[in-house]
């Protein structure tokens, strides 16, 4: 079975690197808009020149131009196991796009999953977050150490400090998504795929959950994992 999840929750909730563990132990691609953005920035093309504004100062970049662009990016990409999307949809209006799109494919969304997490512990995470400037792999100064300091273990890329996840921009950021999310979830809550997932502790606890979710409602059957 191809499973198709989007991952929903604030910054700093941990979508970013529960996309990567559903990449590595269930062979889930996936996409995230964040880091689509973050590319097209550092490569400055043409997108990377209209987003940098909206990325840099927290903001969020229109619906209609994120509609078109993962429009674009998933209709390119083979499915094989799945796909997980990290980060889109963030509004309603995006929801509306992904749901056309996916209707137009009669390939249904399984499920959207809000990762909750308390805010105190979405500041830690997020003031503590390196990435990998070549990669986009997510760290953490105390919980998610790289073997060698300031260098990434898959590519030995330099680890940096998001621009975003300094304080004033997370603030902006956080108060972004807190309007966002309540129409977003009621939004997946109408078309019964929304699923609240406990965002607290460390990833492996947080996957352990998610795992047991997906063996519950049968997801992994066929999957081989
Ligand atoms: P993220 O890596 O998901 O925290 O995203 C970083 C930044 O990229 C956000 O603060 C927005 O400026 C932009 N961005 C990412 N995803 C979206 C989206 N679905 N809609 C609008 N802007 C987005």
């Amino acid at each position: 079975m191809s499973l198709r999840l989007v991952l929903l929750g604030p910054p700093g909730a941990g979508k970013g690197t529960l996309a990567a563990v559903l990449n590595k132990e269930l062979g889930l691609g996936s996409v995230s808009t964040g880091e689509l953005f973050r590319n097209e920035i550092r490569r400055r093309t043409t997108l990377g020149r209209q987003v940098t504004r909206y990325v840099s100062s927290g903001r969020l970049v229109p619906d209609e131009l994120v509609v078109k662009v993962m429009a674009r990016r998933l209709s390119r990409r083979r499915v094989g196991r799945g796909v997980v999307l990290d980060g889109f949809p963030r509004t309603v209006g995006q929801a509306r796009g992904l749901d056309a799109f996916l209707k137009a494919r009669a390939t249904p969304l399984h499920a959207a999953l809000y990762l909750d997490c308390p805010i105190a512990l979405l500041i830690s995470r997020l003031s503590g977050r390196r990435v990998c400037q070549r990669c986009g792999r997510n760290y953490h100064t105390r919980t998610m150490r790289p073997k060698r300091a300031g260098l990434c273990d898959a590519c030995g890329g330099p680890l940096i400090m998001r621009k975003d996840d300094q304080a004033k921009t997370v603030a902006k950021r956080l108060e972004i998504d807190r309007a966002k999310a309540k129409p977003l979830l009621e939004f997946y809550r109408q078309r019964h795929v929304l699923y609240r997932l406990d965002g607290r502790g460390g990833i492996v606890q947080v996957f352990q959950r998610l795992r047991r979710l997906l063996n519950h409602e049968g997801w992994l059957k066929n999957s081989g994992r």
